[in-house]
């Protein structure tokens, strides 16, 4: 691999000791309703040094945006503290901006006057602000559209206007939340090669950047070190150095190499990461949390069955990589999706390749009924919760149970919001099996042949 030996930045350009911003130990908690308490990041070390390109990478909702604001200083830690230059980040006057997916500019203000916003906040005297803001709108490319206002503009242009408003502050760290996944492939790819170029040619100020992103592709092309987060509670799974020269190619060995070790890591959340390609990696932080309930991944069965039919298809194996590009699926789209197959035992995933077990051949190859029943089996015998709400229906003389009841022991594991979506999947993959019927009026699990069963032990103790 020859890009991985040249450099165009120092491997470790500076030690946690010199960082801009610290993390020591922090976590994230949200206060539930039942008193308990929903971690969404367990203790957390993390530092931000200059001369970096940090990328966050991780599945949505394992706390990227959450670990963003803390780091920022837009939130306070739940416990743990944040320094900046070593100071803590509350008592600290500290110079950073943020650039948002939804752009978040104010509609009512030109493009010119939403770049001087953030200026005149800072109490910027009028001349050398309005002077500042061309400049840079100069830079970004919108030279021209300063008396615009941001609904007359494209999704890209307003993005521009995002990234010229971050940067007319000269930040010394900028932070971006998924910058790039509200645009188009084009737009977005166009945008990445331009910040690329500000920063290669120091053209901003700016020390550092810290980029949220859930695109693999976007973190190995644009990061000098790549932070692979975890969920349930989020935790870094793994943090690594890229090295890999700039500009990038997609297509090198090295850059398939490194998409692929990430593709394993995000795809098998409960191994150990190996090491991640490359000479000098940084070993890997384990996850010692083990969940009583599985996280059910938000998949349709009919999306596990294509998605088994596709595999088979393909010889019983393929590269997962591959698989989300001939679907045109975003990882995100497609994960959850490998994660059910696996859960559910048809699918294995080895060296980025999702694999088709016998069980999961059994079932791509069966007819619609005998789908069914292989999922039920497979569902029980692998998912806790399904195995509980039908147990519990079974015991139970008139076979029904509130969702509530089910509900209260989610909430203890995940936040409100994720236990309800536990439950819709439960629901959705309980009726498909015929497991259980849900019956929305009265928020119910039924067995879905209560009734008859019912109706026949009455015609037999006649
Ligand atoms: P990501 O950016 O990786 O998608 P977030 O940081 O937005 O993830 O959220 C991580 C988890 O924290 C999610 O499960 C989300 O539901 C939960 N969460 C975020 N903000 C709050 C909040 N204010 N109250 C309760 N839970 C929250
Ligand atoms: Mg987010």
């Amino acid at each position: 691999m020859p890009e991985a030996t040249v450099l165009n930045r120092p491997l470790y350009p500076s030690s946690a000791a010199d960082a801009i911003i610290r993390a020591e130990k922090i976590e994230k908690y949200y206060a539930q309703p039942s008193q308990s308490r929903i971690q969404v990041i367990s203790a957390t070390d993390l530092s931000i040094v200059p001369g970096e390109i940090l990328a966050l990478l991780g599945p949505s909702g394992s706390g990227k945006s959450t670990m963003l604001r803390m780091l920022s200083g837009l939130s306070t830690p739940s416990a743990g503290q944040v320094f900046w230059h070593g100071r803590p980040i509350s008592q600290a006057e500290i110079n950073v901006s943020i650039v948002f997916q939804s752009f978040a500019l104010f509609p009512w203000l030109t493009v010119l006057d939403n770049v001087e916003a953030p200026l005149q906040a800072r109490g910027v005297a009028p001349a050398v602000r309005r002077e500042r803001s061309l400049k840079m709108l100069d830079t970004v490319g919108l030279d021209g559209f300063e008396a615009a206002y941001p609904k007359e503009l494209s999704g890209g242009m307003r993005q521009r206007v995002g990234f010229a408003r971050a940067l007319v502050v000269e930040p010394e760290v900028l932070f971006m939340d998924e910058p790039f996944s509200a645009l188009d492939v084009l737009t977005a790819e166009n945008l990445r090669s331009e910040l690329l170029e500000l920063w290669a040619k120091k053209t901003m100020p700016t020390k550092a950047v810290f980029l949220v992103t859930h695109n693999i592709e976007e973190a190995v092309l644009l990061a000098d070190r790549i932070i692979v987060l975890g969920r349930n509670p989020g935790r870094i799974r793994t943090d690594f150095q890229v090295q890999l020269a700039q500009p990038r190619d997609r297509k090198s060995e090295a850059f398939t190499q490194l998409v692929d070790y990430i593709y394993k890591v995000l795809t098998r959340p409960d191994a150990e990461p190996d090491q991640a390609p490359g000479p000098q990696s940084i070993p890997a932080v384990r996850d010692q949390r083990q969940m009583r309930y599985q996280m059910l991944p938000h998949a349709r069965p009919g999306g596990i069955a294509g998605l088994l039919e596709l595999v088979l298809d393909k010889g019983g194996r393929d590269d997962i990589y591959r698989l989300a590009d001939d679907l045109a699926f975003e990882i995100d789209d497609l994960l959850p999706i490998v994660d059910a197959g696996q859960l559910l035992g048809y699918l294995k995933v080895e060296e980025g390749d999702a694999v088709i077990t016998p069980n999961g051949e059994e079932f791509a190859n069966s007819e619609i009924l005998r789908q069914k029943e292989l999922f039920r089996n497979a569902a029980v015998e692998n998912v806790l919760l399904l195995r509980q709400i039908r147990r519990a229906l079974d015991a139970k003389s008139d076979h029904t149970v509130p969702e509530e009841f089910f509900l209260d022991l989610l909430d203890e594991q995940f936040s409100e919001e994720e236990s309800q979506r536990q439950m819709e999947t439960a629901i959705t993959w309980g009726r498909y099996a015929e497991l259980f019927d849900f019956d929305s009026a009265r928020r119910r699990f039924v067995l879905p042949d209560a009734l008859d069963e019912d109706m026949a032990a009455d015609q037999e103790s006649k």
